[in-house]
């Protein structure tokens, strides 16, 4: 028998199929599917390829497989192969999210694999022991220890029974007890409390519509659903009576969460249902032993429940029957980096491959999202009230222009400052809200206007205090503060802009008695610290939580009474389609974050632009009236969903060669595309047309993305590769997250 395999190669030249002999004593173990080694060009070293077809035999004179890894299922292959064609990359590339974590190393000594330990058991029954053989006191007392404790480890005995490991050691050898070794798992959530989390009797809205997403479930059908409701509505509780159900039919479910690690009080309302032997987490702050080993999980069938973020889409579930996706408008869900894939565009056609439903669910839907349920490509359930019958938080509106004319120079306005300090003094808790991290966000040369940037991107320096350092936030570049501007020798060097360390720093100056603490990448270093500062911040009652994005994921604190929104003009002014939608979504996630329980809840949100319509429909929290105005404004600027916007990237040290490189593909692309109502530009610059050193040049297109599109640009990019491309990256993203 013959195998087509591909080769596992970043070469996109080497997106092609190879045919190898299958070994006689392979060939009952090997299937589509398989990973395995193959001798590849220069016979000196063996690639991993994956089977993509088996046949009887081949035109060519073909090589023996070399040995069997892995068998991934005929469906992942085919779930590759169609990823490599949307997203414009390798079919092995995208095979790797799908094996097993740990694995992918050509050497044996590298790779995780299941991790043992030593048990001490007695290799005779204690009866027959002959306790007259045991010298000395340590070796009976070990003896004794052991008839309580039978199976625990050397370093527990050496602790506990305080015997040492000669002692065991020396029995060993007479015979007496044996040492045996057992796979133990890694479990992430070893460590984790729980607490028991009751089954709640649904709301009517709620039971409508779990009743729809369960008829689907019942039925073996696939369905999209969008769960469009407001913060607070109770849709994690749906949710988990989904899973419930789906567990009934012995089937496993997939719930997508845009950062695990951010959202602990998520995972304990999980744990606390189902216990944590039913549940495996997948994100990237867990070590590479612990992936592989809550894949194995998976893979066994003991957790049917996997909770992780966006490339937990391909857990390898046996029987998969259920998949949601919670805060489905975060930009997380689609990938930044090779594949370049959307895991809400695979869960799509996964689900509908296995005739299962989809769940997506959030406050603020995605305006693609949106618009997809209101044309019936989607069914749409919505949840208009909060569960605990706690009231939305009164939303007010400050003008920071009228703030400076009064002359208030601090960031903090008149109003924000007396509610802050009505809150301290009832022992409430605050949350400020601020979307730059450092200290100052660019600095200046107030003589020449040179401003200081990172010698490897073309990106502002921001100053921490805490180091004393410039810090670049693309590449980690740092470097000393300046006193003298390096262009013109003047002195008058300025910080300005503000971040979170400054931000904390005037708390601490405006309100000396209360307590802060503040939530951003700089604070959270270790593993777990997040979830630290979140626990002391309720637990310890803190008065005031200072923080970035990351403080407005669904974290709930009952004592929250005040939320502050520092600048809601950052992503206002941000040169992309989806400025509006993000800046309306944000501050609709933040004012989610006051006043969950009984307590009244307030939200502060300072801006330059109070009058700008995401800002108005974020004080009524009126989603409805958002979607109708932006979509309205996406319809005439030819904006997604009417349109979809193709990046294509060319970055490397080589400025020639990615000018020529683009112009050539602009050429073909303005060929090939012209009959399809798509718009090419001219090849230019990107706006950070430098990056760790690589020079950024991009073309944009704008129309409709179909398959036949698709096609084509696979083909222009195939086409550009054959013209010996040798410094040059070329990558084509659509609808990319990131425009810079
Ligand atoms: P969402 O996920 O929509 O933000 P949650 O599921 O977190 O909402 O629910 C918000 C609060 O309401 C939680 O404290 C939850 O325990 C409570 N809750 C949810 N559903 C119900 C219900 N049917 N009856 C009573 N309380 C509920
Ligand atoms: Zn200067
Ligand atoms: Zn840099």
């Amino acid at each position: 028998m013959i195998a087509e395999i591909i080769i596992d190669s970043k070469a996109k030249k080497l997106n092609r199929k190879f045919d190898y002999q299958i070994p006689k004593n392979l060939e009952d173990l090997v299937d589509v599917g398989s990973r395995v080694l193959v001798p590849f060009g220069n016979f000196k070293t063996l690639e991993q390829g994956y089977i993509i077809k088996i046949k009887p035999n081949s035109e060519y004179e073909v090589k023996e497989i070399a040995g069997l890894e892995e068998n991934l299922s005929e469906d992942k292959i085919n779930l590759a192969r169609m990823m490599a064609r949307k997203y414009f990359c390798n079919v092995s590339e995208c095979i790797k999210l799908m094996i097993t974590p740990g694995m992918r190393s050509k050497s044996k000594e590298a790779r995780i694999t299941d991790k043992t330990i030593n048990f001490v058991y007695f290799n005779q029954p204690y009866e027959e022991i002959e306790k007259n053989k045991l010298k000395g006191e340590k070796q009976k007392k070990l003896i004794e220890f052991l008839k309580q404790n039978e199976g625990v480890t050397i370093p527990e005995i050496e602790k506990i029974a305080e015997i040492s490991r000669a002692t065991v050691n020396s029995l060993v050898k007479k015979g007496i007890l044996k040492i045996v070794n057992q796979k133990i798992e890694r479990n992430p959530l070893v460590h984790k409390k729980v607490h028991n989390n009751q089954k709640l009797p649904l709301n009517e809205e709620q039971k409508e519509a779990f009743q729809k997403v369960e008829q689907a479930i019942e039925q073996n059908r696939f369905e999209e659903f969008l769960l469009y409701g407001i913060t607070g509505s109770g849709k994690t509780e749906v949710y988990l009576q989904l899973i419930e159900k789906t567990l009934q039919k012995n089937k496993s479910s997939i719930v997508l969460v845009p950062e695990i690690s951010l959202t602990p009080q998520m995972l304990d309302r999980f744990i606390g249902r189902f216990g944590k032997e039913e549940i495996a987490v997948l994100h990237s702050k867990l070590s590479l032993g612990e992936r592989h080993d809550e894949w194995e999980r998976i893979k066994a069938g003991n957790a049917k429940i996997v909770i992780g973020a966006r490339s937990a889409i391909f857990a390898p579930c046996e029987d998969l029957g259920l998949i949601i996706i919670d805060e489905e408008h975060d930009s997380s869900y689609k990938s930044e980096a090779t594949p370049k894939y959307s895991a809400k565009e695979v869960a799509n056609y996964l689900a509908k491959e296995k005739n299962i439903p989809l769940v997506l669910g959030s406050a603020t839907p995605d305006l693609g999202t949106f618009y997809r349920a209101s044309h019936q490509a989607c069914t749409l359930l919505k949840l208009t009230k909060r569960a605990n019958h706690s009231h939305l938080p009164k939303v007010e509106i400050v003008d920071l222009k009228y703030e400076l004319a009064a002359g208030n120079k601090s960031m903090i306005s008149h109003l924000l400052y007396q509610e802050m300090e009505k809150n301290r003094k009832e022992k409430k808790q605050t949350i400020l809200f601020l979307n730059r991290r450092g200290y100052s966000t660019f600095i200046m040369c107030r003589d020449c206007g040179h401003t200081l940037k990172c010698p490897n991107c073309n990106i502002s320096l921001t100053y921490h205090i805490s180091q004393n350092l410039l810090k670049c936030h693309y590449c980690g570049h740092t470097e000393k503060p300046v006193t003298i501007c390096p262009v013109c020798k003047s002195s008058k060097i300025r910080y300005f802009g503000t971040g979170t360390q400054k931000l904390e720093q005037e708390i601490h100056k405006l309100f000396p008695e209360a307590s802060t603490i503040r939530m951003d990448i700089d604070t959270i270093t270790k593993k777990n610290s997040h979830e630290e500062i979140l626990r002391k911040f309720k637990e310890e009652n803190i008065d005031i939580l200072i923080g970035t994005q990351m403080v407005v994921k669904g974290h709930h604190f009952p004592k929250v009474t005040l939320v502050g929104v520092i600048a809601a003009d950052g992503s206002l002014n941000q040169d992309d389609y989806r400025a509006n939608e993000r800046t309306f979504q944000i501050l609709t996630q933040v004012a989610g974050r006051a006043g969950r329980e009984n307590l009244p809840g307030k939200v502060i949100i300072q801006t330059y632009n109070p009058t700008s319509f995401p800002i108005q429909y974020a004080k009524t929290q009126d989603y409805d009236k958002f979607y109708q105005t932006e979509i309205e404004l996406r319809k005439q600027l030819k904006y997604p969903p009417f349109y979809d916007i193709i990046l294509i990237g060319f970055s490397g040290e080589m400025e020639k060669e990615i000018q020529n490189i683009s112009h050539y593909m602009f050429e073909i692309l303005k060929q090939n595309l012209q009959k399809y109502d798509i718009n090419v530009f001219q090849p230019m610059p990107a706006p950070i047309d430098k990056i760790q050193n690589k020079i950024r040049w991009r073309i944009i297109a704008k129309g409709k993305v179909t398959p036949d599109v698709t096609i084509i640009l696979n083909k222009c990019l195939q086409n550009v590769y054959a013209k010996n491309v040798k410094h040059t990256q070329i990558s084509i993203d659509i609808n990319p997250n990131n425009m810079m």
